[in-house]
């Protein structure tokens, strides 16, 4: 099985640095086509359990307006699943830990979209508070950011969340324990690979699916 790792589904303003990280929806919206027509099934994260072959698990990272706007649409004319990764202290807002960097200023949903989205079907897992760089800041601040972000999503949406996304990628042996300590079932990283290639449900790899890509390119890392 394989996790597919997106961020922007958007065409990025010419200022913006990174723009690996926009798919344009013309492009992910083909991608959903082709892969369905081939046979794979965009599953739940329920699913990572039987982790059947021909499955991919479509996950958003940081849950900005766009997915709202363009993602959703297309997710749902292919009758697919999702997982959005919010950092629920930010909800609302902007994408505060990187704008400068990326010289750009994402929005990110508000409470009433994320709801919206959670009652479209897609699933929300936690992506901390503030999008820190976990292993950098103390213990206790990284737990809180860990727990209490499961706690307020929960209490928004009326639901158990399950997953939850390392900022950056960035965890070790001490942040992957204060996840599990926290009650979630399964937590994302950055390291590319596939579910197979993983050493467990808290260290699940993925591949990020590059708005560089050609569609021969994101078949042959889906199949490989
Ligand atoms: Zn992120």
């Amino acid at each position: 099985m394989k996790i597919f790792m997106y961020h922007n589904i958007d065409i990025p303003l010419k200022e913006a640095k990174l723009k690996s990280l926009y798919v344009k929806p013309s492009k992910f919206e083909t991608q959903l086509k082709v892969l369905k027509k081939l046979g794979y099934n965009f599953v739940k994260t329920e699913d990572l359990e039987n982790n059947q072959k021909k499955s991919i698990l479509l996950t958003f990272d940081d849950g900005f307006k766009d997915f709202y706007d363009n993602a959703l649409p297309i997710i749902k004319k292919y009758n697919a699943n999702a997982i959005v990764f919010v950092p629920a202290g930010l909800v609302g807002s902007f994408n505060q830990w990187d704008y400068e960097k990326l010289n750009i200023r994402k929005k990110l949903m508000n409470w009433e979209e994320i709801k919206r989205v959670y009652k479209e079907g897609i699933e929300i897992g936690s992506h901390t508070l503030t999008h820190p760089f976990l292993t950098k800041i103390p213990k206790e601040r990284a737990k809180k950011e860990i727990q209490d972000s499961k706690k307020m999503l929960e209490d928004m949406l009326s639901t158990e969340i399950t997953c939850f996304c390392y900022p950056y990628g960035d965890y070790n042996e001490t942040i992957r324990d204060l996840v599990i300590e926290a009650g979630y079932k399964y937590a994302f990283t950055t390291k590319e690979g596939s579910l197979e290639q993983s050493d467990n449900f808290y260290e699940i790899k993925r591949i990020m699916i590059s708005g560089f890509y050609s569609l021969p390119k994101v078949l042959w890392k889906t199949i490989i």
